[in-house]
């Protein structure tokens, strides 16, 4: 947190209590979301929020802010589009400019097979909430002068679908006006805070033990991203969940033209362009599971090869910095929120390569079960016991190269 951060908003940090009605574990944008619904829409302020390095160190401050709802599965859709919907009134809702800015998104197809996929996407996302439409070459060049659509003569492009709602926002921003939201109703975010454990008694979660002493808990609600199996498996709990690296990249400015984002499953690339004119590119998750935040040559080599092959502009440009994340993979990459057959602990998990979009519904709908003690129907397909119960969810539009 910087001295700017520190005057642009309000942060008012705490020492942390003996005791809580609920305590969050991690103070990434869902967790803090969390915190901030059960305080605005519950009246529940007796909680705290605790985050072991500082409030947008994880996956919320590293990625590449792409809010969109064209999913692949219905229930995935008519979450996400919810979210996006949260997204639009952010701003006016908090009182904080979180840079939304309404872009669109293309995703291309470059064969037969491709096109019929994005037909289908249109149709099944806008039946469920979610206007998308199938676009030809004409339009694609319309929306992105800069596509070279003979794809380097490789990939040429037939077609794509066009999902106007699609938006960016400063990621860090919208994670910081959730904990000056959260905080400015009176609950507790303690960074530097680890939680080293979960008490238990009689088979109930009641509370968290970290390096400053245990602290007792009506509620813990498990939000801390890709270290969720570690935090879970001290009391015996196994979830379904791989811990996969993802990197990013930018390059420096280009002019202020380019406006929508760009995707592409075959290339397995995206791209849009920052606020301060750098394109951003992003691509799948590296293979090998692991925590390791090591950003490498071959995944710029291999990423900027397919990206230029459709984006010859940054052929041009350089590459100005490039970070890792580690992402919570699920096998039906779908997110597992909700109780966690244990009680007392709620998980909020497998938000993998694309859970920055869901923060606001996330965050929502995880209060609301804590404060009301029901699964909200939103949520509900995506409760853990999905796997036991033979319900999973496979989603190929969960991932931006999907
Ligand atoms: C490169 C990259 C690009 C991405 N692009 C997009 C995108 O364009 N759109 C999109 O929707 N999603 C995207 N994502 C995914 C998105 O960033 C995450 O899904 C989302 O931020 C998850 O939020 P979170 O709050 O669950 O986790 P995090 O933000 O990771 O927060 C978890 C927090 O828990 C803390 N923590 C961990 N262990 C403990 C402990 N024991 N005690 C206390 N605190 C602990 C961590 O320090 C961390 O701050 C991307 C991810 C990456 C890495």
């Amino acid at each position: 947190m910087n001295e700017f951060v520190e005057r642009l908003v309000s942060l008012r940090w705490a020492e942390p209590k003996k005791s809580y009605d609920v305590v969050i574990v991690g103070g990434g944008g869902h967790g803090l979301a969390t915190a901030y619904y059960l305080a605005t829409r519950h009246g529940i302020t007796n909680v705290a929020v605790l985050e072991r390095g500082y409030i947008g160190s994880g996956n919320s401050g590293r990625n590449t802010t792409v809010i969109r709802a064209n999913y692949g599965i219905p229930e995935a859709v008519r979450f996400y589009q919810h979210s996006v919907e949260l997204y639009q009134g952010l701003e006016q809702e908090t009182g904080r400019g979180l840079m939304h800015e309404r872009k669109g998104l293309l995703w291309l197809a470059h064969s037969e097979m491709g096109a019929r996929a994005e037909r289908a996407r249109a149709e099944l996302n806008t039946a469920f909430g979610a206007d998308t439409v199938y676009v030809e070459r004409d339009d694609i060049l319309r929306i992105c002068p800069q596509l070279d659509l003979d794809g380097g003569g490789v990939w040429p492009v037939r077609g794509g679908s066009y999902h106007p709602a699609a938006a960016t926002a400063r990621h860090d921003r919208v994670v910081w006006a959730f904990a000056e939201g959260a905080m400015a109703r009176g609950v507790d975010v303690a960074q530097r805070t680890e939680v080293t454990g979960l008490k238990t008694d009689r088979g109930r979660v009641v509370g968290v033990d970290t390096p400053q002493g245990p602290i007792h808990a009506g509620h813990v609600l498990s939000a801390v991203g890709g270290h969720v199996t570690s935090l879970v498996s001290k009391v015996g709990l196994r979830l379904p969940i791989r811990t996969h690296p993802l990197q990013a990249f930018v390059t420096n400015h280009y002019q202020r033209q380019f406006h929508p984002i760009v995707a592409s499953a075959d290339l397995l690339f995206y791209a849009s362009q920052t606020a301060r004119g750098e394109m951003l590119i992003g691509a799948e998750i590296d293979r090998q599971p692991s925590y390791s935040y090591r950003a490498g040559h071959p995944f710029i080599q291999h990423c900027a090869h397919r990206a230029m092959t459709l984006l010859p502009l940054l052929g041009k440009l350089k590459v100005l910095r490039q970070w890792t994340g580690v992402c919570d993979m699920s096998p039906d990459y779908s997110p597992i929120l909700g109780e966690s057959g244990i009680d007392g602990l709620y998980l909020t998990t497998g938000w993998g390569t694309w859970g920055f979009k869901a923060i606001p519904a996330g965050g929502e709908q995880m209060a609301r079960l804590i404060a009301e003690g029901e699964t909200p129907e939103l949520i509900a397909p995506f409760s853990l016991d999905r796997f036991a119960r033979d319900r999973t969810l496979a989603d190929r539009g969960s991932s931006g190269t999907h």
